[in-house]
């Protein structure tokens, strides 16, 4: 849908005009939609307590109105205003806040329905990013906000996604560089029980929410293998982060093997390309294949910044693309996640 034409800020991150990020913060009260930088991927934000304003979200990004939204707050006490929150829980969750995570709670009155979908639960998340703390403070609004991205593609890690996926379609494209991780927050369910349920992997690794909250469950579902029971996580029953070029996955296994099977289907294609680890990008060059590194095994936080940003450079620009997969540890669980939802085919 075409709104109006979309007004663009270029606003530096380490140097925050404040006449610009103010006049975001009062589109964002006078209920329109504000596209903005966090430390994981570019959100698509709107007054999260107005219900005329956050349906404009899911009208912009083509989302499900079945799938909920993520509240961004900028400050601790706003748990307390927007959910049920005890002290103790509190306390723990203050460890991990600011940052790329995100916790479902019970949800208070004051929050609109079509943010949660209808369910008595609501996910709230304190970014870190200074341009996305700064608008939510000046709006004085929690602001509801997936990704910036169309539904069902993958998220926006740079300024030129959400060019491409939301311009006029939105009110305003906050430019604010990149992004710190490039996936979208660690969702942790804090209802469903006396532990802690890992809803979708992300940044913070399910170990590290153990140390503070004490055993962490993590069902099937968060390996992006089976589709999960949706009650529990609404998202997850949609196809998420897929371009439009099919996707091969190839799971991790040692050298030899993936090399083996990268080359099987490779030469089932006439155009393909192999997103490749670092390690293996030699052996393929050499051989005058079409690759390019999607990440390393030395360091999963480069795989995590380039991968969406792979998935749409070769879009619609070659047949297949045939991905070489990592390790289901740390934040490899997330990137595992994201892979295996984007996938035509897994091969192990
Ligand atoms: P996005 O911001 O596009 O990454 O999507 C937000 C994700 O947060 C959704 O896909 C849901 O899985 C999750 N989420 C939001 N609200 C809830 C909720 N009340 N219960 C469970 N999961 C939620
Ligand atoms: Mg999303």
């Amino acid at each position: 849908m075409k709104t109006s034409e979309t007004i663009i800020l270029e606003i530096d991150p380490f140097n925050i005009e404040e006449e610009k990020i103010k006049e975001a913060a009062k589109a964002i009260r006078e209920n329109k939609t504000v596209v903005f930088p966090t430390e994981t991927v570019y959100g698509l934000g709107a007054n999260g307590l107005s219900e005329e304003a956050v349906k404009k979200i899911f009208i912009a990004k083509g989302r499900p109105f079945d799938n909920p939204l993520i509240l961004h707050v900028t400050n601790i006490k706003a748990f307390l205003e927007y959910a049920y929150v005890s002290y103790s829980l509190l306390e723990k969750m203050e460890k991990l806040v600011p940052g790329p995570v995100t916790f479902v709670l019970k949800k208070k009155k004051i929050v609109p329905d079509i943010v949660t979908a209808g369910k008595d639960t609501v996910a709230i998340r304190m970014p870190a990013h200074p341009i996305a703390s700064k608008l939510i403070l000046y709006s004085g609004v929690p602001i509801a906000a997936p990704s910036a991205n169309i539904s069902g593609k993958p998220s926006a890690t740079l300024s030129d996604h959400v060019i491409h996926d939301l311009k006029n379609k939105v009110d305003y494209i906050i430019i604010g560089g990149k992004v710190e991780f490039g996936i979208e927050s660690t969702v942790i369910d804090l209802t469903a029980g006396n532990k802690p349920v890992l809803l979708r992997p992300g940044p913070i690794p399910p170990q590290k929410i153990a140390e503070i909250f004490g055993d962490i469950v993590v069902p099937d579902f968060a390996y992006g293998y089976v589709e999960a029971d949706y009650i529990k996580a609404p998202g997850m029953k949609y196809r998420h982060y897929s371009p439009d070029t099919p996707v091969i996955l190839i799971e991790y296994q040692d050298k030899e093997q993936m090399i083996n099977k990268v080359l099987t289907e490779y030469n089932k294609y006439s155009n393909p390309i192999i997103l490749c680890l670092r390690e293996h990008y030699n052996f393929f060059k050499e051989r005058n294949m079409n690759c390019d590194i999607i990440g390393s095994e030395e360091n999963y936080y480069e795989f995590a910044i380039k991968l969406f940003e792979m998935l749409r450079k070769y879009d619609e620009k070659v047949e297949v693309m045939i991905v070489e997969g990592i390790e289901d540890k740390g934040i490899g669980i997330a990137i595992m996640n994201r892979l295996r939802k984007a996938a035509h085919k897994i091969i192990k």
